[in-house]
């Protein structure tokens, strides 16, 4: 079987690399971007730009979306509206699940076919094993193109509702720019008392692990709805995490971040969650 033709929009460094990937497998590809000029090296590899957007859209049956948004989606979708029909949109834009969701009516409307997606790669990781991309949407058209996406990464369907993608994505990312943060911060306390970020390392490294040993033998807990204090304690919590500001704060380190998270253990000391585990700090976070 001949591999689908592809129509690939937004050439960004990961458009450029999924269109790159396609051409590898000997897909043709259809490509446009707002600034042509991302285009060139495609063509030179053998892609064909297409003049417009609706040129794009009307090139193919498949069309891959790799932009900064949704507002970019439909700054380009909404004056090529009349070309989406009959269309399978794969929008691999990052954006929130509502927004998602909201562009699959839209979508409807116009008559085309609404795949969201996540991707838990770079743009290094395109076309390389061991990568994988959340998709959601209808699964039938899912099913149609699964073999045709597995070229960019592997795949993870979670299901119809198309907001279920950009959940994962954006509950991989919730943890990912938090924890990183947090290294960046210990970094700065770190190389404020002459301790480089290499020198930390190992020990950085380890409290990661400590970190993911905490996720399974809490997630069990929250999810039959204990909190016991056995472990730890969050007025134990509230004290250390005291300590994380002050350290920060005499080093010269703004400790807004730590301060962050010791306000919300106060806070669920104030409420009386004291001698309760830190994961009771979950009846706060979630805002009634
Ligand atoms: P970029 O922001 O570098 O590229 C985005 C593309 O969107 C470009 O083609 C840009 O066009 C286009 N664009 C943005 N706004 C508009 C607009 N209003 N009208 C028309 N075109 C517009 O992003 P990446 O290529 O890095 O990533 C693309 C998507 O993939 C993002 O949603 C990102 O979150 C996601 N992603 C990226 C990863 C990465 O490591 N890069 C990792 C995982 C996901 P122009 O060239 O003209 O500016």
């Amino acid at each position: 079987e001949n591999p689908a033709p592809v129509t690939v929009i937004g050439l960004g460094p990961m458009g450029a690399a999924m269109a790159r990937a396609f051409l590898d497998r000997g897909h043709t590809v259809t490509v446009w971007n707002r600034t042509a000029a991302k285009a060139e090296p495609l063509v030179a590899l053998g892609a064909t730009a297409a003049p417009t957007v609706a040129d794009a859209l009307r090139a193919n049956e498949l069309a891959v979306l790799s932009l900064t948004d949704y507002a970019a989606v439909y700054d380009l979708l909404t004056p090529a509206a009349d070309a989406l029909a009959g269309r399978v949109i794969v929008n691999l834009s990052s954006d929130t699940p509502d927004r998602a969701r909201e562009a699959s009516a839209w979508l409807a409307g116009h008559g085309a076919h609404h795949l969201t997606g996540g991707v838990q790669a770079d743009p290094s990781g395109i076309g390389a094993p061991g990568t994988s991309t959340f998709y959601s949407g209808p699964r039938e058209v899912f099913d149609r193109y699964a073999d045709t996406l597995s070229v960019l990464t592997g795949t993870d369907y979670r299901g119809e509702d198309p907001a279920l993608a950009p959940l994962h994505y954006q509950l991989g990312m919730d943890l990912f720019w938090t924890g990183l943060a947090g290294w960046l911060h210990s970094v700065a306390v770190a190389r404020a008392h002459g301790v480089s970020a290499q020198e930390f390392l190992p020990q950085a490294a380890s409290t990661a692990a400590s970190l993911e040993q905490m996720f399974r033998f809490y997630s069990p807990r929250v999810d039959a709805g204990e909190h016991g204090g056995d472990a730890e304690r969050l007025s134990m919590a509230a004290a250390s995490i005291e300590h994380v500001v002050d350290t920060a704060d005499r080093a010269g380190v703004d400790p807004a971040l730590p301060a962050a998270v010791l306000a919300l253990a106060r806070a669920g000391v104030d409420r009386g969650h004291a001698d309760e585990s830190l994961t009771s700090l979950l009846h706060l976070l979630h805002r009634a």
